[in-house]
């Protein structure tokens, strides 16, 4: 299966969608770090019902760090696995305490060592925060890029590399955000909109789906 042109379908999806933007609600680095975290098999839109409100509570790593850990289950508590990501974030602070003073560190290697922070965490904390490039191999680009025919693995970190090499690095970013509206809008899981889908003309499943 041949992929279509990284330059034909990214001028289609970046004047379809709208402007680089986030999906998760956050003022810095230790709030997207950890509104990320919570947003493992959970929707966006759930997230961002619940930080506001954590965030008032635990403003910084130090308040998180501190704070008894039913109560920040408790403001969790509707976002699934709740009771494990309460302990993650909590942890996470402590170890943002303890080794990196209280900030968020700006490397993979050093993103990855924190609880509950895997390679896609720490990719969108790099990408959408400190602005490097990065893909997050999420359900949508890990589905879309492979219907796209970029790959036809199942693996994330295999898709990242993957992609990392066959897509311009200053693409990294921006194109695997479009992917993830085009995986909510159009080349949905069960039922692709593939008959009305704007990439349709370049897209090798379009006759499957
Ligand atoms: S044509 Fe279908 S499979 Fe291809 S990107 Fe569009 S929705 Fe997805």
């Amino acid at each position: 299966m041949t992929p279509p042109l990284v330059d034909v379908i990214y001028p289609i999806l970046a004047d379809y969608y709208p402007p680089d933007q986030a999906f998760l609600t956050h003022r810095n680095a230790y709030e997207l770090l950890i509104a990320v975290i919570l947003s493992a098999q959970c929707t966006d839109d759930r997230v961002n019902q619940v930080t506001p409100a954590l965030f008032d509570a635990y403003p910084t790593p130090e308040a998180l760090a501190e704070a008894p850990l039913d109560a920040i289950k408790d403001r969790i508590r509707s976002i699934n696995f709740f009771n494990n990501k309460a302990k993650n974030i909590q942890a996470t602070a402590r170890r943002l305490l303890a080794n990196f003073g209280g900030n968020v560190p700006d490397t993979l290697d050093a993103m990855v060592q924190l609880p509950g922070v895997g390679r896609k965490t720490a990719n969108v904390v790099l990408s959408q925060w400190f602005k490097q490039p990065g893909i997050a191999v999420d359900t949508h680009v890990a589905r879309v890029s492979r219907r796209l025919g970029f790959h036809g693995d199942m693996d994330p970190v295999r898709i990242e590399h993957r992609l990392k090499a066959n897509w311009p690095k200053s693409l990294w970013s921006h194109l695997s955000t479009l992917l993830i509206f085009h995986g909510r809008t159009f080349c949905l899981s069960r039922k692709p909109l593939c008959q009305t889908c704007i990439l349709a003309e370049h897209c090798p499943s379009e006759s499957v789906c």
